[in-house]
């Protein structure tokens, strides 16, 4: 390969690999690749962005914990992941017992034991102020507090609203990017000589070549410039999100590697989205019926849940009081977005005239009646 052919396929390779994000857990992200308002949910451990500069990018997390008046417990109850991410060792803590929160290599340490993956829904102060916080109080009051925790986690008209702003406040630097882009795309093609005199005519080859400067300078000018309002529609959504937008500011890298800069508003969007329950993220921006796959698997989750091995009693109690309020919050909440829930759970239709009885949770078929699935959920009869 001749050094300008491998400098533009390095270029384009940077460009491709800036959006992938691989990490430890499997993560939601969802997927908008055009820009439109609509984003596509996937459950992995990598994800990646649209090579086109309107996309962008919400990722999401199940709550890595279920709290209760009584305490907090490392199991993920309600999880909207299949498979979901269970904790290595099975952890429950009383309020009061709560004295260090720290955070450490993306975990939260809970009186110096490694208790969870930090996913942003509690950081480790709002932790420690939330243990605090229901240390000296009544069961009832402990309550009312969790409750409103958790409904903070599960607003999905709040995230739509995020999303009209985020596409809002970016379309113009979408447009500098797509500019920026074409030129980019007009550079590679002269660098591998498809611009020359042989295939262009030498008339079209010489106003190439005259224009050149000028088509570089406005590349250089358009990195910068992008940047500068970038920067300025940054401060923005800061405001606009008073406190609770973008923390880490990702344009100074972004000057210095300009693969990255041509997708501004993925870029301004990473950590737009507050964290919240993918159920809610999903009711914003997932299309019907992946929607409807994410509220499935959380539902299904609390109907027929799988125990964890090894739970005390704490766990068993902190367990039972989050499913039961994560469930009626989302009842509330699903019915007012107008989802109906008895139509996720319409038994399937028979995958073969051997299959008899299927397992409501995991949807697999089964050829004998009775008995329960791999996960030992019992299985129901299919018509
Ligand atoms: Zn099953």
């Amino acid at each position: 390969m001749s050094d300008p052919a491998l400098l533009v396929a390095v270029f384009w390779v940077l460009f491709l690999l800036d959006g992938v994000e691989v990490s430890r857990r499997a993560r939601w992200s969802l997927l908008s690749l055009w820009g439109g308002r609509r984003a596509r949910p996937a459950w992995r451990r990598w994800h990646v962005l649209s090579p086109w500069p309107g996309g962008w990018r919400a990722m999401a997390d199940d709550l890595p914990f279920s709290l209760a008046p009584a305490g907090l417990c490392n199991w993920p109850a309600g999880a909207a992941g299949r498979p979901a991410n269970e904790p290595a060792a099975l952890q429950a803590w009383r309020w009061e017992d709560i004295a260090d929160v720290r955070e450490q290599d993306g975990q939260l340490i809970i009186n110096g034991k490694k208790f969870c993956t930090a996913t942003g829904h509690l950081r480790a102060d709002e932790l420690r102020a939330l243990a605090a916080a229901c240390g000296p109080l009544a069961a009832g009051a402990r309550a009312a507090l969790l409750r409103a925790q958790l409904s903070g986690w599960l607003r999905p008209a709040h995230l739509r609203r995020r999303t009209t702003v985020l596409r809002a406040r970016t379309s113009a630097l979408v447009t500098a990017n797509v500019v920026a882009l074409a030129g980019l795309a007009a550079l590679s093609a002269w660098l591998l000589g498809w611009l020359s005199a042989d295939s262009l005519g030498p008339a079209a080859a010489a106003l190439v070549a005259q224009l050149l400067p000028e088509g570089l300078a406005s590349l250089v000018l358009l990195h910068v410039g992008g940047l500068g309002l970038a920067w300025w529609e940054r401060r923005r959504l800061r405001r606009l999100a008073r406190g609770g937008g973008p923390q880490k500011n990702p344009l100074p890298a972004a000057l210095c590697f300009p693969p990255a800069a041509l997708r501004l508003r993925a870029l301004l969007g990473a950590d737009w989205f507050p964290p919240s329950h993918p159920v809610a993220v999903a009711l914003a921006v997932a299309r019907p019926a992946a929607r409807d796959e994410v509220v499935f698997n959380v539902l299904a989750d609390l109907r027929w849940p799988l125990t964890p091995a090894g739970g005390g009693p704490l766990v068993g109690e902190v367990l039972a009081w989050y499913r039961s309020e994560l469930g009626g919050e989302l009842e509330h909440l699903l019915r007012r977005e107008k989802i109906d829930v008895a139509a996720l759970f319409t038994p399937p239709v028979p995958d073969g005239a051997a299959s008899r009885a299927y397992c409501p949770r995991c949807r697999a078929q089964f050829v004998t009646e009775g008995g329960s699935c791999p996960q030992g959920v019992p299985l129901r009869p299919l018509k």
